[in-house]
Protein backbone atom coordinates (compact mmCIF):
# COMPACT_ATOMS: atom_id res chain seq x y z
CA UNK A 1 0.00 0.00 0.00
CA UNK A 2 1.35 3.33 -0.80
CA UNK A 3 1.11 6.35 1.51
CA UNK A 4 -1.55 8.99 1.27
CA UNK A 5 -1.98 12.27 2.00
CA UNK A 6 -2.23 11.99 5.84
CA UNK A 7 1.28 10.13 5.83
CA UNK A 8 2.48 12.56 3.06
CA UNK A 9 0.91 15.63 5.57
CA UNK A 10 3.24 14.09 8.79
CA UNK A 11 6.60 13.65 6.58
CA UNK A 12 6.15 17.41 4.69
CA UNK A 13 4.54 19.07 8.47
CA UNK A 14 1.69 20.40 6.97
CA UNK A 15 -1.64 19.73 7.20
CA UNK A 16 -3.23 16.55 5.19
CA UNK A 17 -6.23 18.97 4.01
CA UNK A 18 -3.37 21.27 2.16
CA UNK A 19 -1.99 18.43 0.55
CA UNK A 20 -5.02 17.50 -0.57
CA UNK A 21 -5.53 20.60 -2.00
CA UNK A 22 -2.27 21.22 -3.05
CA UNK A 23 -2.96 17.52 -5.28
CA UNK A 24 -6.26 18.95 -6.49
CA UNK A 25 -3.95 21.93 -8.29
CA UNK A 26 -2.13 19.56 -9.62
CA UNK A 27 -4.85 17.86 -11.80
CA UNK A 28 -5.13 14.95 -9.29
CA UNK A 29 -8.22 14.20 -7.42
CA UNK A 30 -7.83 12.27 -3.98
CA UNK A 31 -8.95 12.45 -0.40
CA UNK A 32 -6.64 11.94 2.70
CA UNK A 33 -6.79 8.40 2.77
CA UNK A 34 -6.71 7.15 -0.64
CA UNK A 35 -2.81 5.58 -1.65
CA UNK A 36 -1.33 7.74 -4.02
CA UNK A 37 1.14 5.99 -6.66
CA UNK A 38 4.26 6.90 -6.60
CA UNK A 39 3.96 9.35 -9.83
CA UNK A 40 2.28 11.28 -7.74
CA UNK A 41 4.10 11.46 -4.24
CA UNK A 42 7.04 12.59 -7.30
CA UNK A 43 4.85 15.21 -8.61
CA UNK A 44 3.79 16.60 -5.15
CA UNK A 45 7.59 16.80 -3.64
CA UNK A 46 8.89 18.59 -6.07
CA UNK A 47 6.13 21.18 -5.87
CA UNK A 48 7.18 21.78 -2.34
CA UNK A 49 11.07 21.71 -3.76
CA UNK A 50 12.30 18.57 -2.36
CA UNK A 51 13.32 15.43 -3.82
CA UNK A 52 11.29 11.93 -2.93
CA UNK A 53 13.06 9.00 -3.14
CA UNK A 54 11.71 5.42 -2.92
CA UNK A 55 13.08 3.45 -0.41
CA UNK A 56 13.19 0.10 -1.11
CA UNK A 57 14.03 -2.57 1.65
CA UNK A 58 17.31 -4.42 1.17
CA UNK A 59 16.19 -7.62 0.34
CA UNK A 60 18.07 -10.22 2.61
CA UNK A 61 16.89 -13.21 0.84
CA UNK A 62 17.84 -12.52 -2.60
CA UNK A 63 21.10 -15.75 -2.56
CA UNK A 64 21.47 -14.08 -6.18
CA UNK A 65 23.32 -10.77 -4.70
CA UNK A 66 25.53 -13.35 -2.61
CA UNK A 67 26.22 -15.90 -5.64
CA UNK A 68 29.58 -14.10 -7.33
CA UNK A 69 31.69 -15.69 -9.74
CA UNK A 70 35.31 -14.96 -10.50
CA UNK A 71 36.01 -13.09 -13.24
CA UNK A 72 38.07 -14.53 -15.62
CA UNK A 73 40.60 -12.03 -15.93
CA UNK A 74 40.99 -11.98 -11.80
CA UNK A 75 44.54 -12.26 -10.47
CA UNK A 76 45.57 -15.35 -8.02
CA UNK A 77 42.70 -17.11 -9.91
CA UNK A 78 43.99 -21.24 -10.29
CA UNK A 79 43.10 -24.03 -12.92
CA UNK A 80 39.63 -26.01 -11.68
CA UNK A 81 39.00 -29.38 -13.51
CA UNK A 82 36.44 -28.91 -16.16
CA UNK A 83 32.96 -29.79 -14.87
CA UNK A 84 31.57 -32.39 -17.98
CA UNK A 85 27.73 -33.24 -19.05
CA UNK A 86 27.14 -36.62 -21.13
CA UNK A 87 24.08 -35.93 -23.40
CA UNK A 88 23.16 -37.87 -26.80
CA UNK A 89 20.24 -39.92 -27.75
CA UNK A 90 18.78 -42.92 -25.53
CA UNK A 91 20.46 -46.18 -26.05
CA UNK A 92 23.35 -44.86 -27.89
CA UNK A 93 25.51 -45.31 -24.92
CA UNK A 94 25.64 -42.17 -22.66
CA UNK A 95 25.51 -44.92 -19.17
CA UNK A 96 27.87 -47.35 -20.69
CA UNK A 97 30.35 -44.54 -20.63
CA UNK A 98 30.14 -42.91 -17.40
CA UNK A 99 30.24 -46.25 -16.27
CA UNK A 100 32.90 -47.03 -18.18
CA UNK A 101 34.68 -43.39 -17.27
CA UNK A 102 33.92 -43.97 -13.59
CA UNK A 103 35.90 -47.26 -13.22
CA UNK A 104 38.86 -45.67 -15.35
CA UNK A 105 41.66 -44.15 -13.41
CA UNK A 106 40.95 -45.01 -10.04
CA UNK A 107 43.57 -43.20 -7.94
CA UNK A 108 46.00 -45.50 -6.76
CA UNK A 109 45.73 -47.28 -3.74
CA UNK A 110 41.86 -46.82 -4.26
CA UNK A 111 41.12 -49.54 -6.90
CA UNK A 112 37.83 -50.81 -6.24
CA UNK A 113 37.12 -47.63 -4.21
CA UNK A 114 34.51 -45.86 -6.49
CA UNK A 115 31.41 -46.95 -5.13
CA UNK A 116 29.25 -44.15 -4.04
CA UNK A 117 26.51 -42.54 -6.01
CA UNK A 118 26.25 -39.23 -5.34
CA UNK A 119 25.46 -37.41 -8.92
CA UNK A 120 28.58 -36.69 -10.05
CA UNK A 121 32.28 -38.05 -9.67
CA UNK A 122 35.78 -37.04 -10.56
CA UNK A 123 38.51 -38.94 -12.90
CA UNK A 124 42.02 -38.79 -12.44
CA UNK A 125 44.20 -38.85 -15.24
CA UNK A 126 47.75 -38.05 -14.99
CA UNK A 127 47.47 -35.95 -12.30
CA UNK A 128 44.41 -33.62 -14.27
CA UNK A 129 40.78 -34.58 -12.34
CA UNK A 130 37.79 -33.88 -14.35
CA UNK A 131 34.34 -34.10 -13.20
CA UNK A 132 31.46 -35.54 -14.69
CA UNK A 133 28.02 -35.15 -13.58
CA UNK A 134 26.27 -38.97 -13.30
CA UNK A 135 22.94 -38.27 -14.75
CA UNK A 136 22.88 -38.74 -17.87
CA UNK A 137 20.03 -37.43 -20.28
CA UNK A 138 18.76 -33.88 -21.08
CA UNK A 139 16.14 -33.16 -18.23
CA UNK A 140 19.07 -32.23 -15.26
CA UNK A 141 20.69 -29.95 -17.63
CA UNK A 142 18.17 -28.23 -18.75
CA UNK A 143 16.61 -27.93 -15.38
CA UNK A 144 19.78 -26.76 -14.16
CA UNK A 145 20.25 -24.05 -17.05
CA UNK A 146 16.31 -23.18 -16.86
CA UNK A 147 17.07 -21.77 -13.18
CA UNK A 148 20.25 -20.10 -13.54
CA UNK A 149 22.76 -22.66 -13.08
CA UNK A 150 25.63 -23.22 -15.57
CA UNK A 151 27.55 -25.79 -13.96
CA UNK A 152 28.74 -27.47 -16.83
CA UNK A 153 31.70 -26.82 -19.11
CA UNK A 154 32.16 -29.64 -21.94
CA UNK A 155 29.61 -31.49 -23.15
CA UNK A 156 30.17 -34.81 -24.62
CA UNK A 157 28.11 -36.03 -26.79
CA UNK A 158 27.36 -39.53 -27.33
CA UNK A 159 26.40 -40.87 -30.93
CA UNK A 160 25.86 -44.10 -31.57
CA UNK A 161 27.74 -45.35 -35.06
CA UNK A 162 25.08 -47.60 -35.85
CA UNK A 163 22.28 -45.37 -35.65
CA UNK A 164 23.36 -42.27 -36.45
CA UNK A 165 22.15 -38.51 -35.43
CA UNK A 166 18.76 -38.86 -33.72
CA UNK A 167 16.42 -36.66 -32.31
CA UNK A 168 17.62 -36.34 -29.06
CA UNK A 169 21.10 -36.15 -30.56
CA UNK A 170 19.51 -33.05 -32.02
CA UNK A 171 18.02 -31.77 -28.93
CA UNK A 172 21.05 -32.38 -27.34
CA UNK A 173 22.96 -29.89 -29.82
CA UNK A 174 20.31 -27.59 -29.26
CA UNK A 175 20.87 -27.30 -25.44
CA UNK A 176 25.05 -27.09 -26.43
CA UNK A 177 24.38 -24.32 -28.60
CA UNK A 178 21.40 -22.70 -26.36
CA UNK A 179 24.33 -22.52 -23.35
CA UNK A 180 27.32 -21.46 -25.27
CA UNK A 181 29.03 -24.67 -24.41
CA UNK A 182 31.39 -26.66 -26.56
CA UNK A 183 31.00 -30.06 -27.96
CA UNK A 184 33.24 -33.09 -28.09
CA UNK A 185 31.81 -36.05 -30.15
CA UNK A 186 32.34 -39.73 -29.08
CA UNK A 187 31.11 -41.72 -31.74
CA UNK A 188 29.96 -44.75 -29.87
CA UNK A 189 29.84 -48.72 -30.42
CA UNK A 190 32.72 -48.46 -33.37
CA UNK A 191 32.77 -52.27 -32.26
CA UNK A 192 29.65 -53.20 -34.20
CA UNK A 193 29.49 -54.26 -37.26
CA UNK A 194 27.03 -51.72 -38.82
CA UNK A 195 29.26 -49.02 -37.34
CA UNK A 196 29.37 -46.19 -39.95
CA UNK A 197 31.06 -43.48 -38.21
CA UNK A 198 31.92 -41.27 -41.04
CA UNK A 199 27.73 -41.13 -41.68
CA UNK A 200 27.62 -39.61 -38.38
CA UNK A 201 30.45 -36.83 -39.32
CA UNK A 202 28.41 -36.21 -42.26
CA UNK A 203 25.12 -35.72 -40.60
CA UNK A 204 26.87 -33.59 -37.78
CA UNK A 205 28.50 -31.37 -39.97
CA UNK A 206 24.68 -30.26 -40.93
CA UNK A 207 24.01 -28.88 -37.28
CA UNK A 208 27.79 -27.01 -37.46
CA UNK A 209 29.61 -30.03 -36.21
CA UNK A 210 32.58 -29.99 -38.59
CA UNK A 211 35.50 -32.29 -37.64
CA UNK A 212 39.23 -31.02 -37.72
CA UNK A 213 39.61 -33.09 -40.48
CA UNK A 214 37.49 -31.70 -42.81
CA UNK A 215 38.24 -27.95 -41.75
CA UNK A 216 35.89 -27.44 -38.44
CA UNK A 217 36.78 -27.62 -34.53
CA UNK A 218 34.60 -30.28 -33.27
CA UNK A 219 36.54 -32.65 -31.63
CA UNK A 220 35.45 -36.27 -32.83
CA UNK A 221 36.74 -39.01 -31.50
CA UNK A 222 35.76 -42.89 -31.46
CA UNK A 223 35.09 -45.20 -29.50
CA UNK A 224 33.78 -47.90 -28.14
CA UNK A 225 32.25 -47.17 -24.19
CA UNK A 226 31.61 -51.69 -24.19
CA UNK A 227 34.73 -52.41 -24.81
CA UNK A 228 36.94 -49.44 -23.86
CA UNK A 229 38.74 -48.41 -27.15
CA UNK A 230 39.58 -45.06 -27.17
CA UNK A 231 38.48 -44.08 -23.86
CA UNK A 232 41.76 -42.25 -22.87
CA UNK A 233 41.58 -40.33 -25.87
CA UNK A 234 38.28 -38.97 -25.12
CA UNK A 235 39.82 -38.12 -21.42
CA UNK A 236 42.38 -36.47 -23.18
CA UNK A 237 40.77 -34.41 -25.73
CA UNK A 238 38.13 -33.07 -22.58
CA UNK A 239 41.20 -31.87 -21.07
CA UNK A 240 42.52 -30.52 -23.97
CA UNK A 241 39.43 -28.65 -24.67
CA UNK A 242 39.94 -27.40 -20.87
CA UNK A 243 42.54 -25.90 -21.41
CA UNK A 244 41.53 -24.01 -24.37
CA UNK A 245 39.03 -22.79 -21.87
CA UNK A 246 41.03 -21.33 -19.39
CA UNK A 247 38.82 -22.53 -16.76
CA UNK A 248 39.72 -20.71 -13.19
CA UNK A 249 38.46 -20.25 -10.03
CA UNK A 250 39.53 -18.66 -6.92
CA UNK A 251 39.99 -21.58 -4.32
CA UNK A 252 40.76 -18.88 -1.37
CA UNK A 253 37.19 -17.37 -0.73
CA UNK A 254 34.16 -18.09 0.64
CA UNK A 255 32.50 -21.46 -1.44
CA UNK A 256 29.62 -20.88 -3.85
CA UNK A 257 27.84 -23.48 -5.91
CA UNK A 258 25.28 -25.63 -7.30
CA UNK A 259 22.98 -28.35 -5.46
CA UNK A 260 23.80 -31.30 -7.76
CA UNK A 261 21.21 -33.77 -6.21
CA UNK A 262 19.69 -33.84 -2.70
CA UNK A 263 17.75 -36.38 -0.64
CA UNK A 264 16.57 -36.94 3.02
CA UNK A 265 18.79 -39.67 4.51
CA UNK A 266 17.44 -41.83 7.11
CA UNK A 267 19.90 -41.35 9.56
CA UNK A 268 21.78 -38.60 8.50
CA UNK A 269 18.69 -36.21 7.62
CA UNK A 270 19.32 -34.16 4.90
CA UNK A 271 21.72 -35.19 2.50
CA UNK A 272 23.01 -32.87 -1.00
CA UNK A 273 26.08 -33.11 -3.00
CA UNK A 274 27.46 -29.86 -4.48
CA UNK A 275 29.55 -28.90 -6.64
CA UNK A 276 31.95 -26.36 -5.52
CA UNK A 277 32.18 -23.45 -8.46
CA UNK A 278 34.32 -20.98 -6.44
CA UNK A 279 36.17 -21.05 -3.34
CA UNK A 280 36.61 -24.13 -0.92
CA UNK A 281 33.83 -25.71 1.24
CA UNK A 282 35.23 -26.46 4.76
CA UNK A 283 33.61 -28.79 7.12
CA UNK A 284 31.81 -26.18 9.90
CA UNK A 285 31.18 -23.60 6.93
CA UNK A 286 27.50 -21.96 7.75
CA UNK A 287 25.76 -21.60 4.18
CA UNK A 288 22.42 -21.30 2.94
CA UNK A 289 21.12 -24.22 0.14
CA UNK A 290 18.31 -22.48 -2.07
CA UNK A 291 15.40 -21.91 0.55
CA UNK A 292 17.20 -24.38 3.62
CA UNK A 293 20.35 -23.51 5.71
CA UNK A 294 22.99 -25.19 8.29
CA UNK A 295 26.38 -26.03 8.77
CA UNK A 296 28.15 -28.75 6.96
CA UNK A 297 28.56 -31.22 9.26
CA UNK A 298 30.23 -33.62 7.46
CA UNK A 299 31.74 -34.41 3.78
CA UNK A 300 32.12 -37.26 1.79
CA UNK A 301 33.79 -37.36 -1.78
CA UNK A 302 32.67 -39.74 -4.47
CA UNK A 303 34.23 -42.54 -3.32
CA UNK A 304 32.76 -42.38 -0.06
CA UNK A 305 35.29 -40.62 1.94
CA UNK A 306 35.03 -38.46 4.83
CA UNK A 307 36.87 -34.96 3.62
CA UNK A 308 37.67 -32.14 4.51
CA UNK A 309 37.32 -29.69 2.31
CA UNK A 310 36.41 -29.11 -1.12
CA UNK A 311 37.97 -27.01 -4.10
CA UNK A 312 36.54 -25.87 -6.92
CA UNK A 313 35.03 -28.27 -9.65
CA UNK A 314 34.16 -30.86 -6.66
CA UNK A 315 31.71 -32.45 -6.07
CA UNK A 316 30.58 -33.15 -2.51
CA UNK A 317 28.18 -34.89 -0.35
CA UNK A 318 27.06 -33.01 2.89
CA UNK A 319 24.73 -33.16 5.96
CA UNK A 320 24.09 -30.57 8.11
CA UNK A 321 20.73 -28.69 6.64
CA UNK A 322 17.86 -27.74 7.83
CA UNK A 323 15.60 -29.43 5.21
CA UNK A 324 16.28 -31.05 1.43
CA UNK A 325 17.42 -28.51 -1.17
CA UNK A 326 16.42 -28.72 -4.88
CA UNK A 327 19.14 -30.33 -7.48
CA UNK A 328 19.80 -26.63 -9.09
CA UNK A 329 19.73 -24.58 -6.09
CA UNK A 330 22.54 -22.33 -5.60
CA UNK A 331 24.50 -22.65 -2.52
CA UNK A 332 26.60 -19.87 -0.64
CA UNK A 333 29.09 -20.20 2.17
CA UNK A 334 28.52 -16.79 4.90
CA UNK A 335 31.76 -15.32 6.84
CA UNK A 336 29.29 -15.63 9.92
CA UNK A 337 26.68 -17.79 11.01
CA UNK A 338 24.59 -15.22 12.12
CA UNK A 339 24.47 -13.59 8.73
CA UNK A 340 23.31 -16.88 7.49
CA UNK A 341 20.81 -17.94 9.71
CA UNK A 342 19.22 -14.51 8.52
CA UNK A 343 18.93 -15.01 4.80
CA UNK A 344 18.57 -18.78 4.99
CA UNK A 345 15.48 -18.01 7.48
CA UNK A 346 14.55 -15.03 4.98
CA UNK A 347 14.33 -17.64 2.23
CA UNK A 348 12.69 -20.14 4.27
CA UNK A 349 9.99 -18.27 5.36
CA UNK A 350 9.71 -17.05 2.24
CA UNK A 351 8.93 -20.36 0.47
CA UNK A 352 6.54 -21.41 2.86
CA UNK A 353 4.55 -18.84 2.26
CA UNK A 354 4.98 -19.30 -1.57
CA UNK A 355 4.10 -22.62 -0.60
CA UNK A 356 0.75 -22.26 1.31
CA UNK A 357 -0.28 -19.69 -1.77
CA UNK A 358 -0.11 -22.46 -3.89
CA UNK A 359 -1.74 -25.02 -1.56
CA UNK A 360 -4.79 -22.36 -1.69
CA UNK A 361 -4.47 -21.95 -5.75
CA UNK A 362 -7.70 -21.95 -6.81
CA UNK A 363 -8.08 -24.71 -9.77
CA UNK A 364 -11.28 -26.32 -11.74
CA UNK A 365 -10.52 -29.51 -9.86
CA UNK A 366 -10.66 -28.06 -6.40
CA UNK A 367 -13.23 -24.99 -7.06
CA UNK A 368 -16.08 -26.69 -5.83
CA UNK A 369 -14.82 -27.51 -2.27
CA UNK A 370 -13.41 -23.83 -1.75
CA UNK A 371 -16.66 -23.37 -2.32
CA UNK A 372 -17.84 -25.49 -0.28
CA UNK A 373 -15.81 -24.29 2.96
CA UNK A 374 -16.55 -21.07 1.86
CA UNK A 375 -13.32 -19.92 1.14
CA UNK A 376 -13.87 -18.64 -1.79
CA UNK A 377 -16.59 -15.61 -2.21
CA UNK A 378 -15.73 -15.48 -5.96
CA UNK A 379 -14.45 -17.41 -8.66
CA UNK A 380 -11.25 -14.81 -10.48
CA UNK A 381 -10.85 -15.56 -14.17
CA UNK A 382 -8.89 -13.96 -16.85
CA UNK A 383 -10.00 -14.29 -20.16
CA UNK A 384 -7.72 -14.50 -23.44
CA UNK A 385 -9.24 -15.30 -26.63
CA UNK A 386 -8.43 -14.80 -30.16
CA UNK A 387 -10.87 -12.09 -31.49
CA UNK A 388 -12.49 -9.04 -29.29
CA UNK A 389 -16.00 -11.20 -29.85
CA UNK A 390 -15.32 -14.13 -28.10
CA UNK A 391 -13.90 -12.13 -25.49
CA UNK A 392 -17.03 -10.56 -25.20
CA UNK A 393 -19.31 -13.46 -25.38
CA UNK A 394 -17.04 -15.25 -22.88
CA UNK A 395 -17.17 -12.63 -20.27
CA UNK A 396 -20.82 -11.95 -20.78
CA UNK A 397 -21.87 -15.42 -20.29
CA UNK A 398 -19.09 -16.10 -17.59
CA UNK A 399 -20.57 -13.35 -15.78
CA UNK A 400 -24.15 -14.73 -15.56
CA UNK A 401 -23.32 -17.87 -13.54
CA UNK A 402 -24.22 -17.61 -9.94
CA UNK A 403 -23.86 -21.20 -8.05
CA UNK A 404 -24.79 -20.80 -4.42
CA UNK A 405 -23.81 -17.08 -3.68
CA UNK A 406 -20.94 -17.59 -5.62
CA UNK A 407 -20.34 -15.48 -8.91
CA UNK A 408 -17.76 -15.09 -11.96
CA UNK A 409 -15.13 -11.95 -11.88
CA UNK A 410 -13.61 -11.11 -14.81
CA UNK A 411 -10.51 -9.56 -13.38
CA UNK A 412 -8.72 -9.43 -16.76
CA UNK A 413 -9.88 -10.03 -19.98
CA UNK A 414 -7.99 -9.43 -23.58
CA UNK A 415 -6.97 -10.64 -27.11
CA UNK A 416 -3.97 -12.68 -27.40
CA UNK A 417 -1.91 -15.40 -26.13
CA UNK A 418 -1.66 -15.78 -22.60
CA UNK A 419 1.45 -14.07 -21.51
CA UNK A 420 3.34 -14.06 -18.44
CA UNK A 421 1.94 -10.86 -16.96
CA UNK A 422 -1.61 -12.63 -17.19
CA UNK A 423 0.27 -15.73 -15.34
CA UNK A 424 1.37 -13.02 -12.58
CA UNK A 425 -2.28 -11.35 -12.26
CA UNK A 426 -3.66 -14.87 -12.17
CA UNK A 427 -1.04 -15.41 -9.17
CA UNK A 428 -1.61 -12.43 -7.58
CA UNK A 429 -5.31 -12.59 -7.99
CA UNK A 430 -5.95 -15.99 -7.51
CA UNK A 431 -7.52 -16.90 -10.78
CA UNK A 432 -8.17 -19.38 -13.47
CA UNK A 433 -7.23 -18.21 -16.62
CA UNK A 434 -9.54 -19.25 -19.73
CA UNK A 435 -7.68 -19.39 -23.27
CA UNK A 436 -10.12 -19.42 -26.39
CA UNK A 437 -8.14 -20.51 -29.78
CA UNK A 438 -4.84 -18.64 -27.86
CA UNK A 439 -2.27 -20.80 -26.10
CA UNK A 440 0.45 -19.26 -23.54
CA UNK A 441 3.90 -18.66 -24.48
CA UNK A 442 6.37 -20.84 -23.25
CA UNK A 443 7.14 -18.93 -21.03
CA UNK A 444 3.98 -18.26 -19.90
CA UNK A 445 3.22 -21.66 -19.19
CA UNK A 446 5.96 -22.62 -17.46
CA UNK A 447 5.25 -19.69 -14.70
CA UNK A 448 2.06 -21.39 -14.65
CA UNK A 449 3.67 -24.38 -13.63
CA UNK A 450 6.02 -23.58 -10.98
CA UNK A 451 3.33 -20.91 -9.42
CA UNK A 452 0.28 -23.64 -10.17
CA UNK A 453 -2.10 -21.30 -11.98
CA UNK A 454 -4.75 -23.60 -13.91
CA UNK A 455 -5.06 -22.79 -17.27
CA UNK A 456 -7.85 -24.11 -19.16
CA UNK A 457 -7.90 -24.11 -23.50
CA UNK A 458 -11.08 -24.10 -25.57
CA UNK A 459 -12.24 -23.63 -29.03
CA UNK A 460 -15.84 -24.18 -28.31
CA UNK A 461 -17.37 -20.95 -26.39
CA UNK A 462 -20.07 -23.39 -24.30
CA UNK A 463 -17.76 -25.75 -23.20
CA UNK A 464 -15.40 -23.04 -21.83
CA UNK A 465 -18.66 -22.06 -19.88
CA UNK A 466 -19.91 -25.31 -18.63
CA UNK A 467 -16.57 -26.34 -17.56
CA UNK A 468 -16.36 -23.78 -15.07
CA UNK A 469 -20.08 -24.08 -14.05
CA UNK A 470 -19.42 -27.63 -13.64
CA UNK A 471 -17.02 -27.33 -11.36
CA UNK A 472 -18.25 -24.54 -9.00
CA UNK A 473 -21.75 -27.06 -8.97
CA UNK A 474 -19.11 -29.77 -8.04
CA UNK A 475 -20.57 -32.06 -11.48
CA UNK A 476 -16.83 -31.64 -13.28
CA UNK A 477 -16.81 -35.47 -14.77
CA UNK A 478 -13.33 -36.80 -13.90
CA UNK A 479 -10.74 -36.53 -16.83
CA UNK A 480 -8.97 -40.62 -16.99
P1 LIG B 1 21.94 -44.71 -22.80
O1 LIG B 1 20.45 -44.86 -22.92
O2 LIG B 1 22.45 -43.69 -23.77
O3 LIG B 1 22.43 -44.49 -21.42
O4 LIG B 1 22.56 -46.08 -23.36
P2 LIG B 1 23.18 -47.30 -22.54
O5 LIG B 1 24.50 -46.93 -21.98
O6 LIG B 1 22.16 -47.81 -21.59
O7 LIG B 1 23.43 -48.31 -23.72
C1 LIG B 1 22.39 -48.88 -24.45
C2 LIG B 1 22.81 -50.22 -24.97
O8 LIG B 1 23.91 -50.11 -25.87
C3 LIG B 1 23.24 -51.18 -23.89
O9 LIG B 1 22.76 -52.45 -24.17
C4 LIG B 1 24.76 -51.15 -23.95
O10 LIG B 1 25.34 -52.34 -23.52
C5 LIG B 1 24.99 -50.94 -25.43
N1 LIG B 1 26.23 -50.27 -25.70
C6 LIG B 1 26.67 -49.11 -25.15
N2 LIG B 1 27.88 -48.80 -25.64
C7 LIG B 1 28.21 -49.77 -26.51
C8 LIG B 1 29.36 -50.00 -27.35
O11 LIG B 1 30.31 -49.25 -27.40
N3 LIG B 1 29.31 -51.08 -28.14
C9 LIG B 1 28.27 -51.96 -28.13
N4 LIG B 1 28.34 -53.01 -28.94
N5 LIG B 1 27.20 -51.77 -27.37
C10 LIG B 1 27.16 -50.70 -26.56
Amino acid sequence: EGMNAQDLGKILHREPTEIVKKLFMLGIMTNQNQSLEDDTIELLATDYGIEAQKVVPEDIGDLDKYFELSDNNQKDLKKRPPVVTIMGHVDHGKTTLLDRLRHTHVTEGEAGGITQHIGAYQVDIEGRLITFLDTPGHEAFTEMRARGADVTDIIILVVAADDGVMPQTIEAINHAKAANVPVIVAVNKIDKPGANPNHVMEQLSEYELIPEDWGGNTIFVNISAKTGQNIDEVLEMVNLQADILELKADPDRLAVGTVIEAKLDKGRGPVATLIVQEGTLHIGDPLVVGNTFGRVRSMTNDRGRRVKLATPSTPVEITGLNSVPDSADKFVVFEDEKTSRQVGEERAKRAELNDRQKAHRVTIDNLFDSMSEGELKEVAVIIKADVQGSVEALRQSLEKIEVKGVRVNVIHSAVGAINESDVSLATAGNAIIIGFNVRPTSQAQQEADSEDVDIRLHSVIYKAIEEIESAMKGMLEPVY
